[in-house]
């Protein structure tokens, strides 16, 4: 569903991605760990070409990233994408923050928008905050806003970028607790995260990043129990 072939990028003399080679599965939930720096969020940010890449194809569902117009819009209403910070509309209600997209990109009248966004927000258990703006959410909230706000969209595989580690610790459940059956469900899911119990219950595969390179992927058993890379084994010395 996802593939990125001879992927390369640099900021200025820093290459940051070094032919990354990379397939996604339809239904496979992914997780990318890696030091701070080794370009994590720079991948996540070229598959929704949020960033360009110098060279190399990026491929969703058999199509090249388009660069412009409506085919870039629907290429974000494709790949879901949830940060740390939570970027909300600040001024929208919740429920106004879920169907604004719908409405105007999948062209949904309000009341179908609405209805749908409900039972998103349902899902993801904040059903009862539709009406608040955000700032009168909890973090874990927000964040779980703002991943019902990429489902409306219908995404085809959906991105998170540490989308625990700006939350209080106890909070951070209730958002994996989201991804977790998102994942259940079949959801195509890209996730950058040094949350290992969530890699341990729901990561199809890890994938270990260093340096703008994939150093090494296993299955999570394998990679937590038996990292075969001296980076790998440093790395999960210092987490762990
Ligand atoms: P972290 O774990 O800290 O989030 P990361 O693995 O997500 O790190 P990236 O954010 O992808 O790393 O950054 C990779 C490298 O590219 C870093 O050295 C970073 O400083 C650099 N970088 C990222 N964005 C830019 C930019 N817009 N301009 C210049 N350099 C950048
Ligand atoms: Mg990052």
């Amino acid at each position: 569903l996802v593939e990125l072939e001879s992927v390369n990028k640099h900021f200025g003399d820093l290459h940051v991605l070094r032919d990354i080679d990379l397939t996604v599965r339809q239904g496979e939930v992914l997780v990318v760990i890696g030091p701070s720096g080794s370009g994590k969020s720079t991948l996540c940010r070229a598959i929704n070409r949020l960033e360009t890449v110098d060279d190399g194809t990026i491929r969703i569902d058999g199509q090249p990233l388009p660069a412009e117009g409506r085919e870039l819009a629907k290429l974000r209403a494709d790949v879901g994408m949830v940060f740390q910070s939570f970027n909300l509309f600040a001024h929208k209600t919740v429920l106004d923050n879920v169907t604004l997209g719908p409405r105007k990109v999948r062209r949904l009248s309000k009341a179908d928008a609405e209805a749908e966004a409900l039972e998103l927000l349902d899902r993801v258990g904040v059903k009862n905050q539709a009406a608040k703006l955000p700032a009168q959410l909890s973090g874990g909230q927000q964040q779980r806003v703002a991943i019902a706000r990429s489902l409306a969209m219908h995404p085809k595989v959906m991105l998170f970028d540490e989308p625990t580690s700006a939350l209080d610790p106890e909070m951070i459940n209730e958002v994996l607790d989201v991804m977790v059956g998102l994942a259940h469900d079949g959801m195509t899911m890209i996730v950058v995260t040094h949350e290992m119990g969530f890699a341990r219950k729901a990561a199809d595969r890890v994938v270990f990043m260093a340096d703008g390179m994939i150093v090494e992927q296993a299955t999570p058993e394998e990679f937590f129990t038996n990292p075969r890379s001296d980076r790998a084994k440093d790395f999960l010395s210092k987490i762990l």
